[in-house]
C-alpha cells in the first residue's frame, strides 16, 4: 500500500514510481503546479497571449481566407446541386 501525495487516501500501486491514487489526482496536481506557476508571474498569460496573437498575423490572415474560401465554394457548390 501506497498513500496519495495528493489527497492522502491509501492505494495499491501498479509502478513503482506511482505516486497518486489516481489519475484524477494527477491531473489536479499538474493543473494547480501549472496554475501556481501563472500566478508566480502575474501577466504572464496574458503577454504569451498577447505575443501569440502579434506573431501571427500572417498565419491568422491565412487561416481567415481559407475559411472564407471554403465557405464560398460551400455556396457554390450548394447552388449547383440547385440547379
Ligand atoms: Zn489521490
Amino acid at each position: 500500500m501506497k498513500t496519495c501525495k495528493y489527497c492522502g487516501k491509501e492505494f495499491t500501486y501498479n509502478r513503482r514510481s506511482q505516486e497518486y491514487c489516481s489519475d484524477e489526482c494527477r491531473k489536479r496536481v499538474k493543473y494547480e503546479k501549472d496554475r501556481a506557476w501563472l500566478e508566480a508571474r502575474p501577466g504572464k498569460s496574458a503577454e504569451y497571449g498577447r505575443n501569440w496573437y502579434a506573431n501571427n498575423t500572417e498565419s491568422r490572415k491565412q487561416a481567415a481566407r481559407k475559411c472564407y474560401q471554403k465557405r464560398c465554394l460551400k455556396k457554390i457548390e450548394k447552388e449547383r446541386n440547385n440547379l
